[in-house]
């Protein structure tokens, strides 16, 4: 059982991780190096290959191992 202390607690974390995404795209997609969390590895930005309705597709951002998967969904 989640109390409404505890709720707004996760709320405030996912609120935070969601900034952190966004700032991780905007240097990505100015071209800057970052590396992944996990691998040290550079993460690239995944643009879709196709643009029709039923594509699963999503503009992301990932590394080559794939620890980090971030589908940009929202943009
Ligand atoms: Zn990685």
């Amino acid at each position: 059982m989640i109390d409404i202390k505890q709720f707004s607690e996760l709320q405030k974390n996912s609120k935070n991780s969601f900034a952190s995404q966004r700032q991780l795209m905007k240097k990505v997609m100015a071209g800057q190096t970052v590396l992944c969390t996990t691998c040290k590895q550079p993460l690239f930005l995944l643009t879709p290959t196709h643009n029709g309705a039923a594509s699963n597709e999503n503009l992301g951002i990932y590394c080559k191992k794939g620890c980090t998967d971030i589908q940009l969904d929202f943009v």
